[in-house]
């Protein structure tokens, strides 16, 4: 992401794992690894567990047995650990940076990202200034008397990046027609992470519930409410965003971008909310000349509206500058910090806040990502991988159109249309070929709060002036030490940052079967994500189009819901099941991972002998690598909140889910009849 903003760039896009955010150290010249190093290691897997029974425990039982999650983090496994190496090398990087930043030319790279830092990093003027930079805003909020100034003050937040209250803004690709920007509203107005956690009522729910108001109450109690009216704010607040929540579509129900795309005149969505005239606050929002929006979900806008006139003034003044404290806590001096952590480590199980160098690192890394990608990529990215990723890219893409030519299930005409689709898919590897140069936005090295200010606004404008200029393709949506990859529908394309491209993904010195079954089942997997339950609703040029013949259609839904039904039956934490239709697309797009990339391993020569390697067949080495990315721990309140509101399923199930439906599984590991994971030839659920 260019700024921190949020990912509105990314508004469909799908990606690999959760956290948008990541690598192994490797500085360019690095020699190869010592022969010796094992990439599948016996000492990491669990061999007293049978293949069959718990393939996840078989390959990573080992590992999970020496292992702990470290107090800061919420979960710890390749994913995790890769970031953190990752954060590491960035927080050398800006430490660096920020010794000499302050003579460096005003403007330059050096300066902006070493000064950035160097003011998330001045403590002394963060204590000494409390809760000083939101004052005037707070103040601001306690000058309402009336619908219209709450609307103002909505507005006035947005347009200065100050907050985000009651719904969310943005501009993005008409889904409909790829090649314009568009304005876009959608649902919001909540603070906790899903629509659930307002609307349930189960033990969990309710000591998040209690936490969340307690953070409430902490807050106003900060900034000199008394006890009792800081308590009173925090049940008006929760009251608020319940019925802004009972209002939200469900995720679920947000997985049709058919359902969520509502074209409206400017003139036609004002008349479906009579306090919001919108034909008045577009240009207070910065947007002029739009005659269309889209409205992602039209309902809730009514319910907001509605919610306006029927709630009293002085419920939204509360309502209001709780945003104002929300969005500052994290910046402002260590109580507020401290409060915000107590309630973030009830929903997350972290137990001790992360270092302070670590969040200033992260924070210059949202902040201004393609600066300090520059430096980033300067000394760890590694341009061999770059060349191995494209020929692996080359080998799925065949690998992918063979399949699609002998799917059993599908007519000649989809597949004529489904092989388009993947002929036109754009890959992008390593960075961005055209670097954000952040034109205007000034870094003071002594005003970190400011600076926060300054990025968000320069974000906020950098998405408004693209309405009306050429769709700009080759910006990205990551930066390049994020460890994920995504792929984007509107622009039918797969991108993969450097940050990924290392081991337990990618290995130069690695064999054949760990890096097709580590980085190269990634590959696939963001393949599949374009002919997953979403993405095969866009075309060729990423438009979304039906282009399916209706009864190929039907029969790929027929067997989506079959992996909606396996992934069902997860059970993740206590109860709680994995939600089969909130991860579906997810997890049809890990079974094709794994497909793919099997089947263009089998075209390498390790693919085709029989050669083992530290005891291993190769066929046996490409799933161990599959198992391996994998690997990795999570406390269960961590576990619990990514079942609610992640697409993505927990490690294992990402695991021991796709490989019982591969044949080639079955006969690395001589799995029978009778072994728990077993399934007949007849079950195992073919797709791409
Ligand atoms: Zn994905």
């Amino acid at each position: 992401m260019k700024s921190n903003l949020g990912n509105w760039m990314l508004a469909a896009a799908v990606c690999i794992s959760a956290s948008a955010w990541a690598a192994d150290g490797g500085k360019p010249g690095k020699a190869k690894p010592a022969p010796s190093k094992k990439f599948i290691d016996p000492a990491n897997m669990d061999l007293s567990v049978k293949p069959g029974d718990d393939f996840f425990e078989y390959a990573n039982g080992g590992w999970i047995k020496k292992n702990t999650i470290p107090a800061k983090e919420t979960s710890w496994g390749s994913f995790i650990m890769l970031r953190d190496n990752n954060k590491q090398q960035i927080v050398g990087i800006v430490n660096e940076v920020s010794k000499t930043s302050a003579t460096q030319p005003k403007g330059s790279i050096k300066q902006r990202v070493g000064d950035l830092y160097a003011s998330a990093m001045d403590t002394v003027t963060i204590e000494r200034l409390g809760y000083n930079p939101i004052k005037a805003d707070l103040q601001r909020i306690d000058a309402i008397n009336n619908v219209d100034a709450v609307v103002n003050e909505i507005v006035y937040e947005r347009s200065n990046a100050i907050g985000s209250p009651l719904f969310s803004f943005g501009v993005r690709q008409d889904s409909k027609n790829v090649s314009k920007y568009i304005v876009s509203f959608g649902q919001g107005g909540t603070s906790l992470p899903d629509r659930d956690y307002y609307l349930n009522n189960d033990a969990r729910t309710q000591r998040i519930q209690a936490a969340y108001k307690q953070y409430i109450t902490d807050l106003f109690t900060l900034t000199g409410s008394s006890p009792e009216e800081a308590a009173k704010n925090a049940s008006t607040i929760f009251g608020i965003e319940s019925k802004l929540a009972q209002a939200q579509m469900s995720r679920v129900a947000m997985r049709d971008p058919n359902k969520t795309y509502n074209k409206f005149t400017v003139a036609d969505f004002s008349k479906t909310t009579p306090h919001l005239n919108w034909v008045q606050l577009l240009p207070k929002l910065k947007v002029n000349g739009q005659d269309t929006v889209l409205v992602g979900q039209p309902d809730f806008y009514k319910s907001a509206d509605a919610l306006l006139v029927a709630t009293p003034i002085e419920d939204w003044k509360t309502y209001l500058k709780w945003g104002i404290l929300r969005n500052s806590a994290g910046s402002l001096s260590s109580p507020f910090v401290q409060a915000q952590f107590k309630y973030s480590s009830v929903l997350s199980g972290q137990k001790v806040q992360t270092p302070r160098n670590e969040r200033s690192a992260m924070f210059v890394d949202g902040a201004v990502g393609e600066l300090l990608g520059q430096l980033y990529v300067e000394q760890y990215f590694k341009p061999a991988a770059k060349t191995y990723m494209e020929g692996l890219v080359a080998n799925l893409r065949t690998a992918l159109g063979e399949r699609i030519q002998r799917l059993d299930w599908m007519t000649p005409e989809t597949k004529a249309r489904a092989t388009k689709k993947l002929n036109a898919f754009t890959v992008k590897i390593g960075y961005t070929e055209k670097w954000e140069t952040y034109a205007g936005l000034n870094i003071d090295r002594n005003d970190y709060f400011g600076n926060i200010r300054r990025v968000s606004a320069w974000g906020y404008n950098d998405m408004i002036n693209r309405l009306g200029k050429p769709v700009d393709k080759t910006e990205w949506g990551m930066t390049p030490p994020t460890v994920n990859a995504y792929y984007n529908p509107v622009n039918n394309e797969i991108v993969f940052p450097a940050g990924i491209l290392q081991f337990p993904f990618y290995d130069f010195a690695a064999d054949d079967a760990v890096n097709y079954g580590g980085i190269g089942a990634v590959i696939g997997h963001e393949m599949t994500h374009g002919f997953d339950d979403q993405g095969r609703q866009y075309d060729a040029d990423g438009t979304l189009r039906d282009w399916w013949k209706k009864e190929d259609a039907d029969k790929f839904k027929s067997r989506a819901d079959m992996v909606v039904n396996q992934y069902n039956g997860f059970t993740a934490v206590d109860t709680m099941h994995v939600n089969g239709r909130l991860t579906l697309g997810e997890n049809l797009a890990d079974l094709g991972g794994i497909n793919i990339a099997y089947e263009a391993f089998k075209k390498t020569k390790e693919g085709k002998s029989n050669t083992k390697i530290d005891g291993f067949t190769p066929d046996q080495r490409f799933f161990l690598s599959f198992a391996q990315i994998w690997r990795g721990l999570q406390r269960p309140e961590a576990t619990a909140q990514q079942i609610k509101t992640d697409p993505h399923s927990p490690g294992r199930f990402r695991t021991n889910g796709p490989v019982v439906n591969v044949d080639a599984w079955y006969k690395a590991f001589n799995v029978q009849a009778g072994d728990k994971m077993y399934k007949k030839p007849e079950d195992r659920i073919k797709i791409w």
